[in-house]
């Protein structure tokens, strides 16, 4: 088995689309030629459709999905503000921290790790936040919430969804929803390799970006005109070229497939992780009625591992069957599988090698 076999079903990167992966080698350009300005412009004009918005300020941000959280915060609030921040797991905890260091309060609206965010508590936080920030699709746990709703009550905030694991993977419709602020990362569901956050802004947040937000680096201000072309294509930073190439790639498998088809793929796969790892005799961690397609988290009960321990049969997994899955994070390290069916993994075959190999290992 070499390393080109591994079939990624952790909630880390998936594997990516091979036209995904042949474009990183496509030949270089420069950052203002031409041909590559054109091809940034149909990548984002790609990334409007999955999306789901008309929003100009769309593009890729140089950095992985954190970046785009940071870039999605550190740009609309600072000292003096107040952002209600949904923390149902990790990545909850994670905007927290960065809506901290900005200087604005971050009031953390805690839930159980496996429910959704629970959107009368995050209105009852407070009578009118700069902003809501809410996880669409949590890694951590394999809870879904419900943004839409979100949006619906956000009143004069904005309102930020981190889409990290729900782009391209399960319904997400930016301005139907009235988000105002979406990030997500490549890795995921649409299958390409690590290196870019996805970002979107509407023209209601272009409004309140900060005229000196605290970093230079995710400054929209001095990016937004090079990435849509409604300023100077000046120099900022020299953008990723080959991420960028490989993504508008990604993206074009996407669409060839149709979005639609590319989500019903991922829920079929998702469906038959779980209803396999059931029939194992595991049970679902996640919230009925709010477990997400593409990550499936997956709860050990006692004994049925026999002598081994969780650890144990992912490294077996991967050792013998170059299948990667993920462990639990937080106060479900130990007890909680996390399985990845996103991008090009979502695949039955790849469900189906999955619990083949699980039961040679356990049975
Ligand atoms: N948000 C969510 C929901 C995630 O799952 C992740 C990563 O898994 C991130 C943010 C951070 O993305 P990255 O690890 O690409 O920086």
């Amino acid at each position: 088995m070499t390393l080109s076999d591994r079939i990624l079903m952790g909630p880390g990167p998936c594997n990516p689309y091979p036209e995904a992966v042949q474009a990183l080698s496509q030949p270089m350009l420069g950052h203002l030629d031409p041909e590559f300005i054109a091809l940034l412009d149909e990548t984002n004009e790609r990334l409007r459709t999955v999306f789901g918005t008309a929003n100009a300020l769309t593009f890729p941000v140089s950095g992985t999905g954190s970046a785009g959280m940071e870039a999605a915060i550190v740009n609309f609030v600072g000292p003096g503000d107040t952002v209600v921040v949904g923390v149902n797991g990790v990545f909850g905890g994670r905007m927290v921290d960065v809506v901290g260091r900005t200087g604005a309060k971050a009031i953390a609206v805690g839930h159980d790790w496996g429910q959704p965010i629970d959107i009368d508590r995050m209105v009852a936080a407070h009578p009118n936040p700069a902003m809501f920030a809410m996880v669409h699709a949590e890694t951590s746990t394999g809870a879904q919430s419900n943004v839409a709703a979100m949006g619906a009550r956000k009143g004069g905030a904005l309102l930020l969804a981190d889409c990290v694991t729900s782009l391209g993977g399960v319904d997400l419709r930016v301005d139907e929803w009235d988000i105002d602020i979406a990030y997500s990362g490549t890795q995921k569901c649409l299958g390409v390799s690590p290196g870019l956050a996805p970002l979107t802004v509407s023209d209601r947040a272009i409004e309140r970006i900060l005229p000196k937000p605290q970093s230079w680096y995710l400054d929209l201000n001095m990016i937004a005109g090079y990435v849509t072309g409604s300023g100077a294509r000046a120099y900022h930073h020299t953008a990723p070229i080959s991420m960028i190439m490989s993504l508008h790639a990604g993206l074009g498998v996407v669409l060839d497939e149709g979005l639609d088809e590319v989500r019903a793929r991922h829920q079929a796969a998702g469906d038959a992780v779980k209803e396999g790892m059931q029939q194992l005799g595991f049970e679902l961690f996640a919230a009925e009625g709010h477990r997400l397609a593409p990550l499936s988290s997956i709860s050990i009960p006692e004994g049925r591992l026999g002598s081994l321990s969780e650890a144990e049969v992912r490294t077996q997994l991967l050792r013998d069957y170059g299948i990667e899955i993920g462990g639990g994070l937080g106060p479900v390290a130990g007890k909680v599988w996390r399985i990845g069916t996103m991008g090009h993994t979502a695949r039955q075959r790849n469900v189906t090698t999955l619990l083949g190999a699980l039961t040679d290992i356990l049975d």
